[in-house]
């Protein structure tokens, strides 16, 4: 079926409308269209595509089931479906595009894959594509983040990924970024930069989409066989925005589906750096290689963001959420930390799934919505159990855990 979101966005520079594009040196403009191009003959590639596929089926164990929350449902009075991506390998929807970076890079001849990674959910994944696929792993990670997931930097190791430490400035994200970024510019020929979301330079934000589109394909055909029709809402949370174009992209043309892409209020939504609520509180700006809504300080310098999601705090996001957004095609809410810690408990209490705290940002905003009626089939992008000892040392006592 043809689908004027996806086939035709973005043009041939890389543009959803105004944002996108590629705004990078020189040196790599060759490097990033050859990337452009090898991507291009993938997705013609039968040989490519039934190997890939029979990965997710095989090794992710695709297709992710769409569970019916009964419980959840009945309290808060809609019916509300769960898109079960945190039953992939390695836990939520984030195995589905490294797993297409690596196959691609692989076809490419390139010999190491490597990537920056904040809470290491990045990281760990596309460590686990490397071991599958035989390949070289460099994971830059901030020594502070190093410090507070500890139990990821471990996977990493032992899934046989070299962690490389970040030391300077603030020693978090942004530096392992620079870092990353450095390194792949000392040899972009053998090294492939995987990014790990909708974002960075054209091609990064269409073939991310495009390697997280099965998440979409699966749920739309999955919600008409189970109910007979599709969802009114669709609701996923918003980082960079790689989970939400996954499960937006197969519904763009479906007028009747309302999409909500939720973003992290975290502490207080109207100080700055307290938030990470890039398409509500940002404004146009380029960075890391592309233009979209960012959050900046008025030099166009990112701002400090923060989330009790670690894998939400980004300043920017994909272009064609920027796009969506001044379309209206989908529309852009926040959940601040409370409210998502909130619906972590409810979730595990009323249903026994524990949600990663990203994913229960789109629980928290499900829980509001379903209460003006409608439909509504959630993207569960993650599973919380990384996230259960920082949720007890924070929260525990709130919500009655033992000391
Ligand atoms: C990384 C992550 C996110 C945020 O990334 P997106 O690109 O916005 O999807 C959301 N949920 C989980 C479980 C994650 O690991």
């Amino acid at each position: 079926m043809h689908n004027t979101f996806t086939d035709e966005l973005p043009n041939t520079d890389g543009y959803f409308g105004e944002y996108g594009g590629s705004f990078i040196p020189p040196e790599l403009e060759e490097i990033m269209t050859g990337i452009s191009q090898a991507y291009d003959d993938i997705t013609r590639d039968q040989a490519f595509l039934t190997e890939l596929t029979s990965l997710y089926q095989h090794y992710v164990g695709r297709p992710s089931p769409i569970f019916h929350a009964q419980r959840l449902s009945e309290k808060f009075g809609s019916p509300i479906y769960l898109k079960r991506e945190d039953l992939n390998h390695t836990g939520a929807h984030k195995i589905n595009h490294c797993l297409g970076e690596a196959l691609l890079a692989k076809k490419m001849g390139k010999t190491k894959l490597i990537a920056e990674t904040g809470a290491g959910q990045h990281g760990v994944a596309l460590a686990t594509a490397a071991a599958l696929l035989g390949m070289e792993c460099d994971i830059y990670m901030g020594e502070v983040d190093m410090a507070k997931e500890h139990p990821n930097v471990v996977r990493m190791h032992i899934l046989g990924a070299r962690v490389v430490p970040v030391s300077h400035g603030r020693k978090t994200l942004k530096e392992a970024v620079d870092a990353a970024f450095e390194a792949y510019l000392g040899d972009p020929v053998n090294q492939f930069y995987a990014i790990g979301s909708v974002v960075g330079p054209h091609p990064f934000p269409r073939m991310v989409r495009d390697f997280q589109s099965i998440v979409g394909n699966e749920a739309r055909s999955q919600m008409l066989e189970m109910t007979g029709q599709l969802p009114d809402h669709i609701v996923a949370c918003v980082g960079g925005g790689s989970n939400a174009m996954g499960i937006f992209s197969a519904f763009l043309e479906d007028e009747n589906v309302t999409l909500h892409g939720v973003e992290p209020a975290g502490r207080n939504l109207e100080v700055r750096g307290e938030h990470a609520a890039t398409l509500t509180k940002g404004s146009p700006g380029v960075m890391h290689g592309f233009k979209s809504y960012m959050l900046q300080n008025d030099q166009g310098e990112p701002d400090e963001v923060y989330s009790v999601a670690s894998g939400l705090d980004y300043p920017s996001v994909g272009p064609q959420h920027s796009y969506l957004k001044d379309l209206g095609r989908v529309h852009y809410h926040t959940i601040n930390d409370r409210e998502a810690i909130d619906a972590f408990f409810e979730l595990s209490r009323v249903e026994g799934i524990i949600p990663a705290i990203e994913s229960a940002h789109a629980i928290a905003y499900a829980t509001q919505l379903a209460r003006q009626g409608g439909s509504i089939l959630v993207n569960l992008s993650g599973r919380g159990d990384t996230d259960i000892d920082f949720v007890a040392g924070q929260y525990g006592k709130d919500y009655g855990l033992p000391g």
